[in-house]
């Protein structure tokens, strides 16, 4: 008996502003993975750096896109810990499991088999997937098929629903994440500046924990995001006494005790480091390829005491503590805020025409559409 052929149906930007579906033949897998049916896939820098610009990471090209997701999965070898029907979110890349990062519980994308100069770049993350599976397609995320490392899935509870636990990657998940490594907590002020979809997630996050955020920020679409969100004050960074507005904000003008920086650009950088407290944390989580600031250790670091950090994706041991949010109801509303489009996969250049515009917060792909 012939078996009946299934196919992938699988998104490309062949040249800038124009999209392609194509097909590739269904995953194959290999022991520790699971095939995936991929519900949504979230737009990361897809619209804004590779719709209008071409401009990939190593782990991309025009013909393999996405890495954000979740769906349901469809296939597993036995001895699996997944069945078929659960539903999962999957974090990126792969999974060595022998790694200092695997081992420590901390984010998939430092993990060696996600590192291109140890596996080279065809041989690293999404496309590593691919050739450990001896699969021609599946190992990324804007496609109706996806295969996915177990170690990587987390099961969604039953009373989440997709649409929340799709922010568990490049928005609120980044920002979860990286304020467990700052240490956020109830009653702290955090200054977001450069306000983009991570920056929303670190927003949704600072709000979960009961701190109080400040969004230095000049983009008047986004600011009314924040506002449904909750957020009450707002400085224009192009105000002479910008500072003065935020350190009025503070407990005894002392300056926030966390500042997030979603631009990637030194313009909000270094506003954000000198409205920091002594001892405080700033966060780097903007992406601007290229751009670089004046760093003066004695300056930047040592006077201020401050803690500067920032880190790609989520911790493996932060998941639980994520998706255990998914659960409360302010963060569901927040993160209904933060997806403010919606599109079928068949309509994706709308979604990254949208994305490239900037107004709009996060914006998703509904893969089987
Ligand atoms: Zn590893
Ligand atoms: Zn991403």
């Amino acid at each position: 008996m012939a078996a009946m052929s299934k196919t992938n149906l699988v998104l490309t930007i062949p040249e800038p502003g124009s999209f392609e579906l194509v097909e590739r033949p269904y995953p194959k897998i290999k022991s520790g993975y699971a095939v995936i049916k991929t519900e949504i896939a979230p737009i990361c820098l897809e619209g804004t750096r590779i719709w209008a610009e071409h401009d990939f990471e190593f782990h991309d090209d025009p013909y393999h896109l996405g890495h954000e997701g979740v769906g349901t999965v469809v296939e597993v070898l036995p001895g699996s810990n997944y069945k078929v029907g659960d539903r999962v979110i999957v974090f990126q890349g792969d999974f060595c499991g022998q790694c200092h990062v695997c081992r420590n519980g901390l984010s998939p994308t430092y993990c060696q088999a996600n590192n291109p100069d140890v596996q080279g770049v065809d041989r690293a993350a999404m496309k590593g997937i691919e050739y450990r599976n001896e699969s021609e397609s599946g190992g990324f995320a804007m496609a109706h098929y996806r295969i996915a490392p177990e170690a990587n899935m987390y099961r969604i509870p039953d009373a989440a629903e997709f649409r929340h636990a799709a922010a568990c990657n490049c928005s609120f998940g980044v920002g979860f994440s990286n304020q467990e490594l700052m240490n956020v907590k109830a009653g702290d002020t955090v200054l977001v500046g450069g306000v983009g979809f991570i920056a929303m997630g670190h927003i949704i996050s600072a709000l979960y924990r009961n701190a109080t955020v400040i969004g230095l920020m000049r983009n008047k679409y986004r600011e009314g995001l924040l506002r449904r969100m909750g957020v009450e004050h707002f400085v224009n960074p192009d105000d002479d006494d910008w500072l003065e507005q935020v350190k009025a904000l503070t407990y005894e003008g002392q300056g926030v005790d966390h500042a997030v920086d979603g631009s990637g650009v030194n313009y909000y950088q270094e506003r954000l480091m000198q409205a920091t407290r002594l001892y405080g944390t700033v966060n780097f989580s903007g992406h601007t390829p290229g751009a670089k600031i004046a760093l003066s250790p004695l300056h930047h670091v040592i006077d201020p005491a401050h803690t500067l950090l920032g880190q790609h994706d989520v911790r493996v041991k932060d998941r639980e503590g994520l998706v255990r949010s998914l659960l409360n109801e302010a963060v569901q509303r927040m993160i209904d805020v933060m997806v403010t489009h919606e599109f079928p996969m068949s309509q994706a250049g709308e979604a990254f025409d949208i994305q490239v515009g900037k107004q709009c917060g996060k914006i998703y792909l509904y893969t089987q559409q």
